[in-house]
């Protein structure tokens, strides 16, 4: 697991910082990751060296957070997160700290961080420093807060996001005083922004249990202080790669109101588009999908809409009939189509009009039914005997 070029890239920043007598070592999920057997995407280092102390050691570095003590620090092996130790300030607003304070030990920052088992470290030869036991807590598999929970969620209601995340992430439970704690200050997740609410959501409809998070959202409260249905009986045997499928799945769920209540998640256009053309293509296989179903959706769409048919009532298509469904088409893009716009005002000798979208998608359609051969004079017939049809 070490062995990868993000560990490679973040112990070789250690190395250097410890050369130039500074304490360094790596942090967070990454050391949570390593000891769970989890791939890690980002191997983040934590040192006692300031940002001007850090910038002056490596050659290449991008201030990337500098008033919060990060350094972006680029060596061969990667770019690699440097950030001071540091101890949050006030929090006034249940969200982030008025300002943060650079402090040269580490068990300060250790103690900031949210539950033990994103409060290990570990050093360079490998050797972790566990002040809260949070080897522990991985073993056993649960969610605790370091420190007093109640206080640790009046800081950050976002906190109680994560540990319902996390519960899905990894299939953890949350340790009971924890749970308690989220139960009592549920209410406080209204005052976190909706892009970190979702960016917490993004990760939990990705998670491998899935069903255990939103069992955890509905257990902690947290459920009714967010927007939209998340009943989780409803999720069960739920797995997707893409958390956008996760969002058209909560859609789903949502009735009429989808739209509303998904924008209250700042879901991006591109997201929006996604959610929608996977419901109709879940409502278009209610009757079973046509040639022009295949045609329009895409594959993503059309696998996640069946996987949420098979969710609902189990059935018996394998998805690999989709892909073979949609290679069978006489074409796979518009763009394929033999004939334009312009070709169809040449026959005609008609000026433009509604009538001119109407025709090209009769002429789409028959060729992606295969009634008719994606081939100019064909088409050009077929165009001239079904005229008067179109002709108004
Ligand atoms: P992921 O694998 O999803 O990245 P992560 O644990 O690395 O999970 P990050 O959001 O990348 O989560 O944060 C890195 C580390 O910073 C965490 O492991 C934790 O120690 C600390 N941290 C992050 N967010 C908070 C928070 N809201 N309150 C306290 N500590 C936090
Ligand atoms: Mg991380």
């Amino acid at each position: 697991m070490q062995n990868n070029k993000e560990w490679q890239a973040a112990f070789s920043v250690i190395e250097q910082l410890e050369q130039a007598g500074f304490e360094a070592v790596v942090v967070g999920g990454a050391v949570r990751d390593a000891i769970l057997n989890r791939p890690a995407h980002d191997v983040d280092v934590a040192t006692n060296a300031l940002p001007q102390e850090v910038k002056a050691v490596f050659e290449r570095t991008v201030d990337i957070g500098i008033q919060h003590g990060t350094v972006l620090v680029i060596v061969p092996a990667g770019p690699v997160e440097v950030t001071t130790y540091r101890t949050d300030g006030e929090y006034t607003d249940h969200r982030r700290p008025e300002e943060v304070h650079f402090v040269r030990s580490l068990q300060q920052d250790l103690q900031r961080r949210d539950f033990t088992m994103n409060a290990i470290a570990m050093r360079r030869d490998g050797s972790y420093i566990d002040y809260y036991d949070g080897r522990k807590d991985i073993e056993a598999g649960v969610i605790r807060a370091v420190g007093e929970a109640k206080v640790r969620f009046a800081e950050d209601a976002l906190r109680m996001l994560r540990a319902v995340r996390f519960s899905a992430q990894l299939s953890f439970t949350i340790e009971e005083l924890t749970l308690q704690a989220i139960q009592q200050k549920a209410a406080d997740i209204a005052w976190v922004a909706k892009e970190r609410i979702k960016a917490e959501l993004d990760k939990l409809w990705i998670g491998k249990d899935v069903y255990n998070g939103l069992k955890k959202l509905e257990e902690s409260g947290l459920i009714d202080s967010l927007q939209g249905d998340f009943l989780a009986e409803h999720w069960r045997g739920f797995t997707v790669q893409n958390p956008v499928a996760g969002w058209a799945f909560f859609a789903l769920l949502q009735g009429e109101q989808w739209q509303e209540v998904l924008r209250t998640y700042r879901l991006s256009n591109k997201e929006m588009a996604f959610v929608k053309a996977v419901l109709s293509a879940y409502q278009a296989f209610q009757n079973g999908w046509t040639n022009m179903d295949y045609f329009t959706y895409s594959l993503a769409e059309l696998e996640t809409a069946h996987f949420f048919a098979q969710l609902k009532q189990p059935f018996d298509i394998p998805q690999q009939n989709i892909c073979e469904a949609k290679a069978r088409l006489p074409l796979q893009q518009r763009q394929e189509l033999n004939v334009n716009g312009l070709d169809l005002l040449q026959w005609s000798g008609q000026k433009k009009g509604p009538w001119l979208k109407d025709a090209l998608h009769k002429i789409l359609t028959a060729v992606v039914n295969g009634e008719l051969a994606n081939e100019q004079s064909q088409i050009k017939n077929w165009f001239e005997r079904n005229y008067s049809m179109m002709d108004e």
